[in-house]
């Protein structure tokens, strides 16, 4: 018994308190959310012109597309997921070019090769075509505007520092010169090792000592083109002694602090107040230090960075401009110039709404670059300036795709649907309460036969709602008599367990009823909120903190969603619950449309039968900003990449860590450990309380976890 049962259920449209758009939900479950999110109030459903048709004949199956429809994955997963005719999330790892993994299958086959969820999967065809289609993009608005210049861009090592990622950054990128930035020491280590491409860029930014900033020096002999951006006032004097010192100097660039507002979760990135940049008086400051000390013409590029995820492109091009106007100005200061770097922020639509809200941007990649390189060429036509080769510093826009999280669900809270039938003898209470749920199941929702005429309404409706939230008053007054009866030792735990199911199943009752009522009911408060009393708790085999910590550490929304049966009608809501013993270990915050709901349509897991989940879009920040939280470690993660002739290879395994290697991490040593406990066992053995082979089976499996992965066996 789910809570969809009902064979007639009209499909929806919602307009919804705050929005404007009329949208037709092909879930009825999550109309109830919507309304519980619409506040105390009353909502009223209004008729979807599209939808009705489709249902008025009665049952209307579950299609795949459904299922995609709900999640948002025709949405947030274009080009490259989707779903498959067996409701599976199909994985397009070249986008439209061709070519298609079923997930699922992928899941089963690794797991057959023992890497275990929760496992990461990146696919680097992904990461290559993030690439191109930002290099494509920039290729179009440079025709487009008849820009007179380049672009070149740099990846921020910052959003995903892991070998085999940035490795196949450098390699893919190699065709566009593709560079790297930096922003630490151990950064710079990385992308100067890595970037072997003599005319890409290594952005060197962040805090520097001198030992950096000699670094970067000595890198341009090398044969490397590091600029070290100036982000403090004091810099530059570091930078003017290590010059003198080493006899040489590196390409040097400015960070301005742009005045320009910014929006979203890191607006405090511009202003006056923002931790890196140069005020203008700074830099005016530092130009004329520059000129002094003979390194004006070391000086190239002019950057800023307003922020991370930057979702409304209005701000950008109030940056733009500004930063297009100092550009001009260094220029008639006498700097050499030529590279304008925008910095980072090009944003994700996580929910595929296509808005300004934290959760998605209003505006696409091509809107994004047209908009770069409009207003750059707008600033310096009226100059006479040569516009500058464009460079952009997107983390976020080229590592999110490329990776998946799949975790398995180890069980869900929650009612069960088997009712234990009814007992001889059994006390009033509980018959009361069973009348009570034949009466919720026997109410129509139209046609009725007394209460047609109550208040005048010709549609009935209004009757049927009343006795529903009668019913429902009666159900939760039985419900507390049982428990006054079991209080006071009338009633046993078996009767209790009895009652308190049959509630449930009223519960559930009238929530399909609820389902069933015409288009425009306006649905009491109390009853509003039964759909979402009735979420279980789906416990994940994964560690937020380790996996998802932006979902913690600042709310952050990425799409999640089984990755199979979505061509069944999901019958339940539910959030999840990680391994932690921690109770912000939850993903309980999920996109929709522009907003957040905080349960998630879910299937009833099957007896003997995985439910897999999947996070996407959390390539960029959440491997390194992972902690290790009850000491669990990183998952497997794995390398996929498309075979010539269809099927995959998989290009590198990364074994998670091991429960000895976190260990270590905290300073234990796993011998240690094990010694010791060999030493208690040994004790035990000799008082009696430890059989040796019982020693030996203890022994085994504190060995055999040191040296498997921290998460849950299947
Ligand atoms: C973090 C950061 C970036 C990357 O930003 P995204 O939003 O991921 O594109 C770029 N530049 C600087 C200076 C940064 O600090």
């Amino acid at each position: 018994m789910g809570l969809q049962g009902s064979g007639h259920r009209p499909r929806w449209a919602c307009r919804l308190a705050s929005g404007s758009a009329t949208v037709a939900l092909r879930a009825g479950l999550t109309r109830f959310q919507r309304q519980c999110r619409a506040g105390p109030g009353r909502m009223v459903l209004a008729d979807s012109p599209s939808g009705l048709a489709a249902d008025a004949g009665g049952a209307r199956d579950w299609s795949a597309s459904d299922g995609a429809a709900l999640y948002g994955l025709d949405r947030w997963g274009e080009p490259y997921f989707g779903v498959g005719a067996r409701g599976h999330v199909m994985v397009q790892p070249r986008g439209e070019r061709g070519g298609s993994l079923d997930l699922v299958e992928l899941v089963r086959e690794l797991q057959g090769r023992d890497l275990s969820l929760p496992l990461l999967i990146r696919f680097d065809d992904i990461l290559e075509d993030r690439l191109e289609r930002l290099h494509g993009a920039f290729e179009r608005a440079i025709a487009q505007y008849g820009y007179d210049g380049r672009y070149q861009g740099v990846f921020p090592v910052k959003c995903n520092q892991q070998r085999h990622v940035v490795e196949h950054l450098v390699d893919s990128g190699r065709r566009w010169h593709f560079g790297l930035e930096a922003g630490s020491k151990a950064e710079l280590l990385i992308a100067l090792s890595l970037l072997d491409d003599p005319q890409a860029l290594l952005i060197c930014n962040g805090y520097k000592d001198r030992r950096y900033i000699e670094t970067a020096i000595l890198a341009r002999r090398l044969g490397r083109q590091p600029v070290v951006v100036l982000e403090q006032a004091d810099e530059v004097e570091r930078i003017i002694a290590a010059s003198s010192s080493l006899g040489a100097a590196p390409f040097i660039g400015i960070r301005a602090k742009l005045s320009a507002r910014s929006t979203g979760r890191w607006g405090s990135s511009v202003g006056e107040r923002a931790k890196f940049g140069l005020s203008i008086p700074d830099l005016l400051a530092t130009v004329e230090r520059l000129r002094q000390a003979d390194l004006l013409d070391d000086l190239r590029l002019l950057h800023f960075h307003i922020g991370s995820q930057i979702n409304d492109i209005a701000v950008l091009k109030d940056a733009l401009q500004e930063a297009g106007q100092i550009y001009a100005e260094l220029t008639r200061l006498g700097a050499p110039m030529g590279f304008l770097d925008v910095g980072g922020g090009l944003g994700i639509d996580y929910d595929g709404s296509r808005t300004a809200t934290a959760a998605s941007t209003n505006y696409s990649l091509q809107n994004y670059a047209n908009d770069v390189v409009a207003t750059v060429r707008e600033c310096c036509e009226p100059h006479g300036i040569r516009p500058p080769t464009l460079v952009s510093e997107s983390g976020r826009a080229i590592a999110s795709h490329f990776s998946v999280l799949v975790f398995d669900v180890l069980g869900a809270s929650g009612r069960s649907n088997a009712l234990p039938p009814p007992a001889e003898g059994e006390a009033l209470i509980l018959r009361n309460l069973r009348d009570t749920l034949a009466a919720i199941e026997a109410i129509t929702s139209t046609g009725d036969p007394d209460g047609g005429g109550l208040d005048g309404d010709a549609t009935g409706e209004r009757p049927a709602l009343e006795r529903l939230q009668e019913a429902w008053n009666d159900a939760l007054k039985f419900k507390e008599d049982a428990l006054n009866a079991f209080r006071l030792g009338y009633l046993g735990l078996p009767e209790r367990a009895t009652a308190e199911r049959l509630t449930w199943a009223s519960c559930q009752a009238i929530a399909r009823q609820l389902e069933a009522l015409p288009a425009g009911t306006v649905i009491p408060q109390e009853l509003q909120a039964l759909p979402a009393a009735l979420a279980g708790t789906y416990y994940a085999n994964l560690s937020v903190f380790r996996s998802a910590p932006d979902t913690w550490a600042i709310d952050q929304l990425f799409p999640v969603l089984p990755i199979h049966r979505l061509d069944e009608r999901p019958t339940r809501l539910g959030s999840f619950a990680d391994l932690t013993c921690d109770s912000d270990g939850k993903i309980a915050r999920f996109i929709d449309r522009g907003q957040v709901k905080p349960l998630l349509e879910l299937h009833e897991p099957n007896a003997g039968e995985p439910y897999w989940i999947g996070l996407f879009l959390g390539g960029a920040y959440q491997e390194v900003m992972g902690n290790l939280h009850n000491l669990f470690g990183s998952t497997n993660a794995v390398h996929i990449r498309l075979a010539a002739g269809g099927g995959y290879h998989i290009d590198h395994v990364v074994r998670g860590d091991t429960n000895a290697e976190v260990l270590q991490a905290m300073e234990h040593d796993p011998d240690l450990l094990l010694e010791r406990l060999r030493l208690a066992s040994e004790q035990a053995i000799e008082s009696g309380t430890l059989a040796i082979s019982d020693a030996r089976r203890l022994m085994a499996h504190l060995r055999a976890s040191l040296e498997q992965t921290t998460y849950l066996e299947a």
